[in-house]
């Protein structure tokens, strides 16, 4: 249910708790049949009519119009969970979802919710604490575990077809950009990688460059395009004459007069070309435009210059070619170039850019059309997040449901040491978990229940690492199958679905503005509303 517009209301306690979860669980049952790699895709039609077809759990989210603040908080979820583990959205809203509609069913049974919320949290730092003893520590330099992390993450994408030259081309991505830190630690500065995507060919041709592509042609034709370790300038002010602010009007009194005007226009964009000549330079980029004389006296000179290129194209050219941004040509420092190759492809009318100590690298995707290739990179930056990550931390686990499982019959055995009610919340948690692996058998067509004994069976047996194979229904183990995560994208799920869900909770009261000046008023007299929520909100604080 997603509520648009409502004009301005109030409810209370369990109207108002079981308000905001049908809301949430709204948001978490429109990605579910996108879980995992039998998941299917969603269209997104905007307002605009703009289409997005994707799997992608935050990019469906975002997409949709949600005008309901509850249903807001769970977008949040796949928002926290895209900025911090890359991957894992969908997982990470239908868990928040599920927790939310085993909350409700303790809720009618008259448990508190401040007790569900103890609950929660506890086993929530709980199953934490198992997802690192579950984790397998792996070595960061392992390629093919590496690549088996990209294609887990890439399975059921668009960008699976084509997921072993993917794969390789994002693990040497992360590689070509991890430095070793001081401590003996690997950092990964994704930075430095560029995505770029480009229509007409097929996903297969996409390419790893070192340095940079700069999909823009030259401003003359009589320039070169071919430079060998060429002095690079990158400018971000116009190479045009200044504009004035007013409107100047030009009182002439004989042709000589213009002549004069235009010639002092045509000495100052001289001046200007004389300028990046004399730096040295033998290739502009500029991020603003360049006058047509300017480029006619640039080409004169031998000077290859690129107009109106991109703003973050110039930032990473300055990573690339070890060079400065200059914004005033008049005086430029002669150490703010720097030095890159620089070559250009006709076919593609592309120039290629590449450093000497190949600061960055450009991963250019190809795909034959506009929202192939949209999906192919989302999902691609989906796959090289959670490499960085394993390359970072180190710490994977086996997918396909199994962590899940596990943590779920660690969870369950946690809740006995858990006294009152908040016990039966650590149940509900752990019956939460297994919502993964019933949505991917599910998903999958199989039938939920007899996957969930299966799963349920061996790891009571003690296979630690069983779990879904869904292309066959069988219950294999999903580490030697293949199916890999980072941890910490696994505990950020946990995490930020059990902070959701407890926000949720917390809520006893809605007030929508607009009538409540009236209504409101009369209701805050009675006292209870108003002083009992800050209360709650006060003491529950430190427990999220
Ligand atoms: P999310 O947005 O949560 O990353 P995905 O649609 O990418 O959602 O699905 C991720 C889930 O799919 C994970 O639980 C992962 O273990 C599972 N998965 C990926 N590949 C396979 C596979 N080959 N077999 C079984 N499960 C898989
Ligand atoms: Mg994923």
């Amino acid at each position: 249910m997603i509520i648009l517009g409502e004009d301005s209301q109030r409810m209370k306690d369990r109207d108002a708790q079981s308000h905001n979860i049908s809301a949430a669980r709204a948001v978490a049952e429109a990605v579910r049949s996108t879980l995992g790699p039998k998941g299917m895709d969603k269209m997104l039609v905007s307002s605009m009519g703009d289409v997005t077809i994707t799997n992608d759990g935050v990019t469906i989210l975002q997409e949709m119009d949600i005008d309901n603040p509850t249903a807001s908080m769970i977008v949040e979820v796949a928002e926290t969970q895209e900025d911090e583990a890359g991957d894992g959205t969908t997982t990470a809203v239908a868990l928040a979802g599920e927790l939310l509609k085993n909350a409700e069913d303790l809720l009618e049974q008259d448990i508190h919710p401040t007790a569900v919320i103890k609950g929660f949290h506890l086993a929530s730092e709980k199953a934490r604490e198992e997802v690192d003893d579950i984790a397998e520590n792996v070595d960061p330099d392992d390629y093919e575990l590496l690549k088996k992390v990209a294609e887990t993450s890439m399975t059921g994408k668009g960008a699976e077809l084509n997921k072993d030259l993917l794969a390789e081309l994002i693990v040497d991505a992360v590689k070509a950009v991890t430095v070793e830190a001081d401590d003996g630690s690997n950092v990964v500065d994704l930075d430095f990688v560029k995505v770029e995507t480009q229509t007409g060919r097929s996903a297969g041709e996409s390419e790893l460059l070192n340095g940079a592509v700069i999909d823009k042609d030259p401003v003359h034709p009589d320039m070169p395009t071919d430079l060998e370790d060429a002095s690079v300038l990158l400018v971000d002010e116009p190479i045009e004459i200044e504009e004035t602010d007013v409107d100047a009007e030009l009182q002439l009194s004989s042709p000589d007069q213009l002549q004069q005007f235009l010639d002092s226009e045509e000495e100052q964009l001289r001046e200007k070309v004389e300028a990046i000549k004399a730096s040295g330079a033998d290739v502009v980029f500029c991020q603003k435009g360049i006058d047509d004389m300017a480029q006619h006296f640039l080409a004169k000179e031998g000077i290859l210059a690129v107009r109106r290129v991109k703003k973050s194209d110039i930032k990473f050219l300055r990573e690339v070619a070890g060079a400065s941004i200059v914004s005033d040509l008049d005086d430029i420092d002669p150490e703010a170039l720097g030095t890159a190759t620089i070559s250009r492809s006709e076919d593609d009318e592309l120039f290629y850019v590449e450093g000497d100590d190949a600061h960055g690298v450009t991963l250019l995707l190809r795909g034959s059309t506009k929202h192939v290739v949209d999906e192919l990179e989302r999902g691609v930056g989906d796959a090289l997040d959670v490499v960085a990550t394993t390359v970072g931390d180190g710490r994977v686990l086996p997918g396909g449901g199994a962590v899940e499982v596990e943590l779920a019959r660690r969870v369950r055995d946690y809740a006995d040491s858990v006294s009152g009610r908040e016990q039966l919340a650590v149940e509900a948690f752990a019956d939460s978990l297994e919502v993964v692996p019933r949505v991917l058998a599910e998903n999958s067509g199989l039938d939920a229940i007899d996957t969930l004994v299966e799963l349920r069976a061996a790891h009571e047996d003690g296979q630690v690492r069983a779990g879904l194979n869904v292309f066959t229904g069988d219950v294999v183990d999903t580490f030697d199958a293949g199916v890999v995560e980072p941890a910490h994208a696994k505990e950020q799920a946990l995490a930020s679905a059990t902070e959701a869900a407890n926000l949720v909770l917390k809520i006893d009261d809605i007030i929508a503005a607009g009538d409540l000046s009236t209504g409101g008023d009369d209701d805050e007299a009675g006292g209870p509303p108003a002083g009992g929520m800050g209360g709650m909100g006060g003491g529950m604080g430190g427990m999220m």
